[in-house]
This record gives structure tokens, C-alpha cells and sequence, in this order.
């Protein structure tokens, strides 16, 4: 690929939406978020050490991941939760860049959540930021997920701030309106990373 573009924005921003929209316009999109549900699903690379880590009890009787115990054990707990990342970033990041080498569109979208939290936009020519109101990520989130939102507010706060996120973003795209609104910035965008990845 000629040009790889960082898509990231606080949770329910509208990542996934932007995304997929991109890759029907010709993106090569690649999503760490359904790399890292693959390495932990059956036979996924992190079960195993993930099971070292957290010990067998970490598995349901059907051998799968406890996603719901596992969550539970990170949220409280910031020593297991870093030692959990330690174990699936490297894994998500070797998978992400294996993937991205197979790349053949003209540009590539890496969809990474934790972008600037975790240091990744250094895989990044351009960083791009979905951004959306407080208000509309949190009714969003809600709707979607049923969680309360006082539970949404602490997921935003662990996150980077917006201004912060917004300010370190190449490119924005506000989602605050319809999906039909953000047609004609996405239609730019493309235009304008298809352009770029031509002349590189
Ligand atoms: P996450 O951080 O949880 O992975 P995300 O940033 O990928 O989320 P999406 O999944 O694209 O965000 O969007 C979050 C929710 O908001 C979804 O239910 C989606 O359908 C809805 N949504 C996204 N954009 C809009 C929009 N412009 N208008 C209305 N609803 C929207």
C-alpha cells in the first residue's frame, strides 16, 4: 500500500461506520479489534498464555475464554489488567502489520481504538479521528450496549481526552450528525489518501 492511515475516536465514536464505508470506497481496512477477538477464540495464539497468566479457572468448562470473569479481574485490578495487554498487543500488532504487508489496495485504514494510549500511531503515515459530542457517545454507547452512564462516563475517562485526541489527528470527521452526513467527508477523504498513496 502506499499510504497507511490510523483510524481511531473514544468509544462509539463511530470507528467501525466510518470503516466500513471506507473499505466499500476501496480501503484496505484492517480492525485490531476483530484481530484481538480472533487471537482469543478457540485456538487463537492467546489462549494459552493467557491461561498462564490467569490460571485455568480463566477458561469455561468448553474450554473457551471467560471473557465476562476475565473483564471483571482487568476492570478492578490495573496489575492484570497491564499484564493482559502485555500479552495481546504485541500479538495484535505482529498480526496487524503480517496482514498489512498483504495489502494490495492503495491505501490501508488500521481501525486501533487505543491508538495514542498505546503508542501505535508510530505505524501511522496519517492519523484520522472520529469525533463526536460527549452527549452523542454517550447516548450511542448506551443504546448499543445497554450499559448505564455512569458506566460510559468511566470507560471516556480512561480513554484519552477529546481535545487531546482531536488535536493530535492529521484529519477529523465528525459523526455527530447522520450517517448520510458524513457521506461528502468521506468521499474527500478517500480522495484525498488515494491521491497521497498515488504520489508516494
Ligand atoms: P467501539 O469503540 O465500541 O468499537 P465504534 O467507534 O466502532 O465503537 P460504531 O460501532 O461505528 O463505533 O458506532 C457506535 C454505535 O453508534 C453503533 O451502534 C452505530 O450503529 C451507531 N452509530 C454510528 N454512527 C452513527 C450515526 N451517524 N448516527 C446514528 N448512529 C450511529
Amino acid at each position: 500500500v502506499g499510504l497507511v492511515v490510523a483510524l481511531t475516536g473514544g468509544i462509539g465514536s463511530g470507528k467501525t461506520t466510518v470503516a466500513d464505508r471506507l473499505a466499500e470506497l476501496g480501503a484496505g481496512v484492517i480492525d485490531t479489534d476483530e484481530i484481538s477477538r480472533a487471537l482469543t477464540a478457540h485456538d487463537g495464539a492467546a489462549l494459552e498464555p493467557i491461561t498462564a497468566a490467569f490460571g485455568p479457572d480463566i477458561r469455561l468448562a468448553d474450554g473457551t475464554l471467560d471473557r465476562a470473569r476475565l473483564r471483571r479481574i482487568v476492570f478492578s485490578d490495573p496489575t492484570a489488567r497491564a499484564r493482559l495487554e502485555s500479552i495481546l498487543h504485541p500479538l495484535i500488532e505482529a498480526a496487524m502489520l503480517e496482514r498489512l504487508a498483504a495489502l494490495e489496495t492503495d491505501y490501508a485504514v488500521l481501525v486501533i481504538p487505543l491508538l495514542f494510549e498505546t503508542g501505535q500511531d508510530r505505524h501511522a503515515d496519517r492519523v484520522l479521528v472520529v469525533d463526536v459530542p460527549e452527549a452523542v457517545q454517550i447516548a450511542r454507547v448506551m443504546q448499543r450496549s445497554g450499559l448505564s452512564e455512569s458506566e460510559v462516563r468511566r470507560i471516556i475517562d480512561s480513554q484519552i481526552p477529546r481535545r487531546e485526541r482531536n488535536t493530535r489527528a492529521d484529519d477529523l470527521i465528525d459523526n455527530s450528525g447522520t450517517c448520510v452526513d458524513l457521506e461528502p467527508r468521506l468521499q474527500e477523504l478517500h480522495a484525498i489518501y488515494t491521491r497521497i498513496a498515488a504520489r508516494r
